[in-house]
């Protein structure tokens, strides 16, 4: 078990924020004994690109899913950004992370009243400098900005994203991370889903060789494929698969089995998973292997989204890293 860094070559002409955004990519090797404990199949060889290692706050696919809008904001002058999600959401954590490390103001609409105490997530994202404004469900489904965030910030500096980045600039930087060097090599591509963005990037920079498959975290969210595939060149629709047998009773839901597993995973591997998604990403892998679903010399490719910030939800003592 190893790491290594390989060089991410998405960043060609980047002469925004090159340190932020070029870098190398940690690469985990977890195939030998560790791997063998836990699947006894040695002949699957498994990697973990570790996107979970290159930033503390903005998290994995977070990073890259938000880099072209974020050039793009800076293009059109604006000032501010302004994002949507949840009182846990990882998007809007890096969001004002990046936002604050990019000199831009940021504005967040959280789903949902206000608790007494804010989550561990919004208090951190408060402390990068975004502003928050709660807005009841319903709001919020329509994706509604309240009129006291335009009484309170110019709409005319104002750059939109999407909730979780959804959108073909979401996509487009998402496809940088399988633009890194040596991983042509990996004949399936398996990441956790939540809005599908990533997955698309994922599909859309995949060789042909290669098979891409999403775990998707919602309960039955069979809208998923027509998402994924409405981010996609018609050459590249349908090119993946979303398996939805892995969500463990729904988004952020958890089981005393799913804890069990990630512990059982750490101590195996030495890395870390967060309970809403890399955890099931790496059960269902596990299960999969289990299972004889990859044909014998199949090389994949696990991407650790990152996201460990999320399990400062969980009761202390629960995972044992
Ligand atoms: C947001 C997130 C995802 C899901 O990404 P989508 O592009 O919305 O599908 C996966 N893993 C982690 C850790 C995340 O924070």
């Amino acid at each position: 078990m190893y790491l290594s860094f390989i060089k991410n070559d998405g960043c060609e002409n980047t002469t925004f924020a090159a340190d932020l955004f070029c870098m190398e990519l940690p690469l985990q090797n977890i195939r030998t004994a560790t791997l063998k404990n836990l699947y006894q199949l040695p002949e699957i060889n498994a990697d973990v690109l570790r996107l979970d290692l290159i930033h503390p706050a903005i998290s994995g696919n977070k990073w890259f899913k938000l880099k072209e809008y974020l050039k793009d904001a800076k293009a059109l002058h604006k000032k501010i950004v302004l994002t949507f999600g949840g009182a846990y959401s990882n998007h809007i954590l890096a969001t004002a992370v990046a936002c604050h490390e990019q000199g831009f103001q940021s504005v967040g609409i959280i789903r949902g009243e206000a608790g007494a105490q804010p989550s561990a997530t919004l208090q951190q994202a408060r402390e990068a400098g975004m502003q928050l404004y709660f807005i009841s469900r319903t709001a919020y489904a329509n994706k509604t900005v309240p009129d006291i965030v335009w009484q309170n910030h110019s709409q005319e500096s104002t750059y939109l994203i999407p909730e979780g980045g959804f959108g073909l600039k979401g996509r487009e930087g998402a496809a940088e991370i399988l633009r890194t060097t040596g991983l042509e090599k990996y004949t399936h591509i398996l990441t956790a889903v939540g809005t599908g963005t990533t997955l698309a990037g994922l599909v859309f920079a995949a060789m042909p060789h290669q098979q891409l498959l999403g775990i998707s975290v919602l309960k039955n969210n069979y809208s998923l494929h027509g998402a994924v595939n409405s981010l996609l060149p018609e050459d590249r629709q349908d090119q993946f698969k979303i398996l939805h047998d892995f969500h463990f009773g729904g988004y952020a839901k958890h089981t005393a089995e799913l804890f069990n597993f990630m512990n059982q995973w750490y101590l195996q591997t030495g890395i870390p998973s967060d309970f809403v998604y890399t955890g099931k990403l790496f059960f269902a892998a596990a299960h999969l292997i289990k299972n004889n679903d990859f044909e014998k010399g199949s090389r994949l490719l696990l991407i650790h989204t990152g996201g460990m910030q999320g399990n400062r939800s969980l009761m202390p003592g629960t995972l044992i890293f």
